[in-house]
């Protein structure tokens, strides 16, 4: 349980900031996250990671000389904007390129992928390097789809050391994908976590049991069973690990025995005392191993087993030389420049000058109309949605879709006084959801929105017609960055059958009120259908089984938000008089 905290919305900000206060010497606060105090004399790659918050040292912890040069911080267990995944690589930017790295999330890998496109545009490389090291989440037929844990560690660290050893964009990128495939992990909980502020925690365990293969976000592990001895627990985590090795004939390790959040050290060590001697029995040398809390999960308790199965130049890069506020190896002596970037170095997003006709603005009220019911009605079922998504996800369903519209509601408001058109009224608001909310359905009802105001433009009022197209857009948008199809059990199975049936109805003359609740109805129905279905993308999926059932919370908020700004979308606008 979390005890310090003032309002728990606040939390992971203002950890942050006293993060950066204590160790001023290292590490500089910058929108969106932390990077390294002062930049290097000559160009080097940035690697950057990031994720939620929630892992300390994970993923600020480690920023500085021979690791990271950035974090991008999102708040608790939810990933980072693109907005600050673009802000943290611009500041750590020093002109040999830009590698994110993160583990496998489908929220992460769609926010750094848009800052990618966007930092790539202007002319900055930027690569991806994902991590996939927990061999819990997905077979091996299925290795890409398997989620990243403690193997972070391992990976970035490489990168950071082959980045300050002045390799380029290709070589850092080229070793951080094969440390990650060469990188394995088992993870077990033996007790839920608890949000600031939450009175439940996120799941919980029998007493006496544990969950094999948790993620770190308090997915449930895949399996409970009776909690074993010190040495049955060790013997069991290095049994599956050793089961799965890559294609590797080293019989070098590193090694990782990684603190959950609220598991001592002392324990640890005590389960060290089997795992090392398996391991070398199995005939491998142990290469500087770490025991000790890596990437956590809030005050969860519980282990992780890592293992890297090293060749030279991985060897290399593990046991060089680092200096962070969360972790220190070896003598440095590094080359850093006292010119410190100073934050005006991010360009400041630029307040939009808006034109627009009448007849849009008229239409623009009845959009901020329907934002403002969407954010009351979110409000009204934080509970509900975030519920339905503990049950194979990770609980953040109904606060991620709050904090979104409410951004949404403010940005959307701002955008009316300044004159805005119905269609850059909903982008802002699209541009702001996806900032604020966080998770997969974040990024998505954000990029949504701004397709659909796109569609709408600021001179017209929108046919219906126009209003299905502009429907069709945000589906099409969503589809795109999510890569999901019907029966994936996710927010596509209530959102396309609503986009199809719109646009049938409309094109046979049904008029756009009837036609929209009609598509409303279909909608809720496919929603509440999603609960038969296997989830086949997102956080979910690892959690299949658990998940039938119940239906997907992001169709479920999907449908009932689409039936609640129907009237607002369709009502005929009538324009201001003067
Ligand atoms: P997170 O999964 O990051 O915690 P949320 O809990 O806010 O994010 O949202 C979960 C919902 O997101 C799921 O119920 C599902 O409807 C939707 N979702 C997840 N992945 C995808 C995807 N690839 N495409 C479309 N929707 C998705
Ligand atoms: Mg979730």
């Amino acid at each position: 349980m979390t005890r310090i905290f003032n309002d728990p919305a606040d939390f992971a900000d203002e950890a942050l900031a006293g993060f950066c206060d204590a160790h001023s010497d290292l590490v500089r606060h910058v929108e969106g996250g932390a990077v390294r105090r002062g930049r290097t004399a000559t160009p080097k790659v940035a690697v950057i990671t990031g994720g939620g918050s929630g892992h300390y040292p994970a993923f600020a912890g480690i920023i500085g000389p021979g690791f990271a040069d950035g974090a991008v911080v999102g708040n608790i267990f939810t990933s980072p904007s693109a907005q600050q995944a673009y802000s943290v690589a611009k500041a750590a930017n020093s002109g040999a390129g830009v590698v994110f790295s993160y583990g496998n999330y489908a929220g992460d890998v769609m926010n750094f992928g848009m800052a990618s496109e966007r930092l790539n545009a202007e002319g900055i490389p930027t690569e991806n390097v994902l991590v996939t090291d927990d061999i819990a989440s997905a077979s091996p037929e299925e290795i890409e789809k398997r989620r990243g844990i403690a193997g972070d560690f391992v990976v970035f660290k490489v990168m950071g050391a082959a980045a300050e050893a002045g390799l380029d964009l290709h070589s850092v990128v080229r070793l951080g994908r094969k440390a990650n495939e060469f990188t394995r992990t088992i993870g077990t909980a033996f007790s839920g976590c608890t949000f600031p502020g939450a009175e439940q925690p996120l799941f919980r365990l029998p007493e006496g049991q544990m969950g094999l293969g948790l993620g770190i976000h308090g997915e449930p592990g895949l399996f409970d069973t009776e909690l074993p001895s010190a040495v049955e627990l060790g013997q069991e985590l290095v049994r599956r690990v050793l089961a799965e090795p890559p294609a590797s004939d080293s019989t070098r390790l590193a090694v990782i025995l990684n603190g959950l959040g609220s598991t001592k050290h002392e324990e640890l060590f005590v389960l060290w005392r089997t795992v090392a001697p398996l391991l070398r029995e199995a005939g491998y040398t142990l290469v500087m191993p770490e025991v000790g809390e890596l990437v956590t999960s809030l005050d969860m308790a519980g282990a992780s087993l890592t293992l890297t199965w090293l060749d030279e130049e991985l060897e290399q890069y593990w046991t060089a030389p680092a200096l962070t506020p969360a972790y220190r190896r070896g003598a440095v002596g590094f080359d850093v420049a006292s010119a410190d970037a100073d934050e005006a170095d991010v360009d400041a997003l630029t307040a939009a000058d808006y034109s627009s006709t009448e007849a849009s603005r008229a239409y623009a009220a009845q959009c901020l109309r329907a934002v403002d019911t969407t954010t009351a009605l979110l409000r009204d079922s934080e509970s509900l949605l975030g519920d339905m998504d503990a049950i194979a996800g990770d609980g953040d369903h109904g606060r991620g879709m709050v904090r979104g519209s409410a951004a949404a509601l403010e940005a959307a408001a701002v955008a009316f006084e300044r004159g805005a058109g119905a269609g850059s009224l909903l982008a802002a608001a699209g541009d702001a959801w996806a900032d604020k909310a966080g998770g997969t359905s974040g990024v998505l009802w954000g990029a949504g929105l701004r397709a659909f105001g796109e569609r709408l433009g600021d001179a017209e009022t929108p046919t219906p017609d126009v209003l299905a197209q502009a429907v069709r857009a945000f589906a099409d948008r969503i589809a795109s960055l999510g890569k999901a199809e019907i029966g994936d059990k996710t927010m596509m199975d209530a959102l396309l059958p609503f986009a199809s049936s719109l646009e049938d109805r409309i094109s046979s003359g049904t008029v756009a009120e009837d036609a929209w609740a009609a598509a409303a109805a279909e909608a809720t129905t496919a929603a509440a259908s999603t609960a038969e279905l296997r989830p086949l993308k997102g956080r979910a999926r690892p959690l299949a089984e658990k998940s039938i059932g119940t239906p997907d919370p992001g169709a479920t908020s999907l449908a009932m938000v689409f039936a609640a700004v129907g009237p607002h979308f369709t009502a005929v606008p009538v324009p201001a008089t003067n």
